[in-house]
């Protein structure tokens, strides 16, 4: 089966982006898959995109950095071009605390990690499907939150901020590559059961919180990645500059 390019999924190793990169598969493309530590869980994904007839490759990677950005995309020109896709997958949180608890650090490697980290991987991905650069377009998804919307109170505001940042990101993106071929959307996930609750201390966050959620519980990594997926396939081709809510209602 002919391909339809390369999707890189930022932060594939676990959760959300090991969905996307499972639903990417199965609808034809090839995958790279970035991580930070966990390599045998993204070598296990790799294995399994190769078993349903795609290629893919795992890179480790901080998308925090400049230099490991660049070595990710020049991985992926060498050993699985062309680009098709990048959703900008990978972000963190820290423990729960109030703002005026928080240390210059923590609020820098949020921001380093899921701003920073999202907009060099947006700029190396247009430099290669923009058509301004003699690309042949493709797709961007950003990972948002809806602690976008709701601002995370006395749990982790910088986060929320970090996503704030990322909705802004896709709205001014969106139009200054509209017209080279390129959309640009964002996923606003609200509770969704992934191990990233653990890395606040609460791992059980999602059953606590799904209360308040009106559909009456948390979501599944699937049920986002269904959306991420949408939005990189040209079902959505009219679709750019949106904010995508997979809340439940929340
Ligand atoms: P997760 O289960 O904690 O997985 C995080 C992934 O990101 C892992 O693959 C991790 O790699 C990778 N990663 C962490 N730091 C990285 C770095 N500096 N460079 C590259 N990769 C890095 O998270 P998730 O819940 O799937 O969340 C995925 C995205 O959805 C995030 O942007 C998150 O903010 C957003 N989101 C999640 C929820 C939710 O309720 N789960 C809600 C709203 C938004 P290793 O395995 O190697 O550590």
């Amino acid at each position: 089966m002919s391909g339809k390019g390369t999707v890189l999924v930022t932060g594939a190793s676990r959760g959300i982006g090991a969905a996307c990169v499972r639903l990417l598969a199965r609808d034809g493309y090839d995958v790279a898959i970035n991580y930070a530590r966990s390599a045998d869980a993204a070598e296990q994904l790799v294995r399994e995109v190769v078993a349903v007839g795609r290629k893919a490759i795992a890179v480790q990677a901080d998308v925090g950095i400049e230099a490991d950005v660049i070595r990710i995309f020049t991985k992926l020109d060498s050993e699985i071009p062309p680009l098709a896709g990048l959703v900008n997958n990978a972000g963190i949180l820290f423990t729960k605390a109030r703002l005026d608890e928080m240390g210059q650090d923590r609020i820098n490697d949020t921001l380093r990690v899921n701003v920073t980290g999202s907009f060099m991987c947006a700029r190396e991905a247009i430099r290669r499907m923009s058509t301004k650069y003699g690309g042949k377009g493709g797709a961007i998804v950003n990972l948002s939150s809806a602690a976008a919307r709701i601002g995370s109170p006395n749990e982790f505001i910088d986060y929320a901020a970090s996503k704030g940042a990322i909705d802004a990101m896709t709205l001014g993106l969106s139009k200054e590559v509209g017209a080279e071929g390129i959309r640009v959307n964002a996923v606003r996930p609200g509770l969704i059961h992934t191990g990233i609750h653990a890395s606040s201390g609460q791992p059980d966050r999602v059953e606590r919180l799904q209360q308040f959620v009106p559909m009456g519980r948390g979501g599944s990594a699937e049920e986002v990645a269904e959306a991420v997926v949408w939005l990189m396939s040209d079902a959505a081709s009219y679709v750019t500059g949106a904010l995508v809510d997979v809340a439940g209602g929340r």
